[in-house]
């Protein structure tokens, strides 16, 4: 059990009010707020000891990589990795999953060889592999979904031939919530000798992570929506894939010696981190996790599930509303349109009332193309969330609904 009230006072903003009304925060799939644990972490972290890592010998130097690994081991043991050399701090998921179709792409694709996404993804796993498949001939191919929200995978067998060199898929939708079934996907993927990656942006705050257990050879994710800063992500590699891939970005920090003549590079995980990256936001997700760590996800997951199903009990409940994706396991998410009613006005209006949900499409188009449509509303929920909010959503909505079609 999760003490909502106690969880809430650790968020300085939700005392905010909105146009003079309090807070309602519905779009936690965008980016989440930050606790006290976190934004204390950042103020200690630049007042005691900042300063750059890994390069001078000085105190303060030595201070701030130590607590810069430590981050990086702390995210270890949250997503159950081998080894820390496996974490590879990124700017955030977009840039770990374009490191992948880069360096990955370099060493292993070749013209005619295929590539396998959803067509539930966010455009961060679309466009990379698009871009790819270009430089390299190479060919884009798309696991379905049905209409009511439910990863096609049964089709992936047929999908999968000698030329599938990598499946890239998401684990949670941030459209339609569907957790879906990517254990199953690894399974089938290795079974014909193919690497997975997952994107796992809307997955680890939600649901407790075992990359060992899942087996999957590469997972991202973004700091900024698990109570981190932004700036920061992580790349999960298995050390065999991330061994043999070329360095993606260089410069200093990246290297062991360089000359005109040679230049050989650092091992991992510095092989992959050029230049000075986001140290501070680094030692804020470490502080974000062990916060996380202390409520524990097993709560955080099975308190969240109840508010997401009775969110979508209470929007289903609401005269001429479409929820889409009937028929999937859900998560922390859940988008819908109201008939007659633009989800842009529906968002303006529910903002009036101090209701923060998004609307458009998501950064998911061909989720929208599925349906025939150019956009949703979508109500994203966090661990600071509460029913009596989800009260406030669904009289907006109703109110929307009598101000639009009266
Ligand atoms: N994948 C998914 C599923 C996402 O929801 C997002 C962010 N909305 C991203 C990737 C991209 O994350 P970021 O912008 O933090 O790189």
């Amino acid at each position: 059990m999760i003490d909502v009230d106690t969880i809430r006072a650790d968020f300085p903003i939700l005392q905010k009010k909105i146009h003079g009304k309090p807070l309602v925060y519905l779009d936690n799939a965008a980016t989440t707020h930050k606790p006290g644990a976190v934004l204390d972490k950042i103020i200690e972290f630049y007042t005691e000891t900042y300063s750059n890592i890994h390069r001078g010998a000085h105190y303060l130097s030595e201070e701030a990589s130590a607590a810069h690994e430590s981050a990086r081991e702390t995210v270890k043991n949250f997503i159950n990795a081998c080894d820390s050399r496996e974490i590879i701090f990124t700017r955030g998921t977009t840039e770990a999953i374009n490191l992948v179709a880069d360096s990955f792409g370099r060493s292993f694709i070749k013209e005619g060889d295929e590539i396998i996404v959803s067509e539930m993804e966010h455009h961060s796993n679309i466009v990379p592999w698009q871009l790819l498949c270009q430089r390299k001939g190479a060919l884009l191919k798309v696991i379905p979904f049905s209409d009511d929200g439910v990863l096609l995978i049964d089709k992936l067998k047929q999908q999968i031939t000698k030329r599938t060199k990598l499946i890239s898929v998401i684990y949670v939708s941030n459209v339609l919530g569907a957790v879906n079934d990517v254990k199953e996907i690894i399974e089938q993927a290795h079974a014909q000798d193919v690497p997975v990656l997952i994107d796992g942006a809307q997955a680890v705050q939600h649901i407790p992570v075992d990359v060992q257990d899942l087996d999957c050879d590469f997972f991202a994710f973004s700091g900024h929506k698990i109570y981190a800063d932004t700036g920061i992500g992580v790349l999960y590699g298995k050390e065999r894939w991330l061994d043999d891939m070329p360095p993606y970005q260089s410069g200093g920090g990246m290297i062991t010696n360089v000359s005109f003549h040679k230049t050989s590079y650092a091992e991992l995980p510095y092989k992959f981190e050029a230049g000075t990256g986001s140290i501070v936001a680094a030692v804020s997700l470490g502080a974000a996790i062990e916060y996380l760590n202390k409520i524990r996800l097993e709560n955080i997951s099975s308190y969240e599930q109840e508010l997401i199903n009775y969110a979508t009990k209470e929007i289903r409940a609401l005269k001429k509303v479409t929820v889409y994706g009937e028929n999937i396991k859900r998560c922390s998410v859940v988008s819908f349109n109201l008939d007659d009613v633009h989800p842009y006005d529906a968002g303006s209006i529910l903002d009036k009332l101090g209701i923060a949900v998004r609307t458009g499409a998501h950064c998911a188009e061909p989720v929208m193309q599925h349906y025939g449509i150019s956009g949703m509303i979508r109500a994203s929920f966090a661990l600071y969330n509460t029913k009596k909010e989800v009260d406030r959503l669904i009289e907006g909505l109703q109110k929307v609904q009598s101000m639009m079609n009266p």
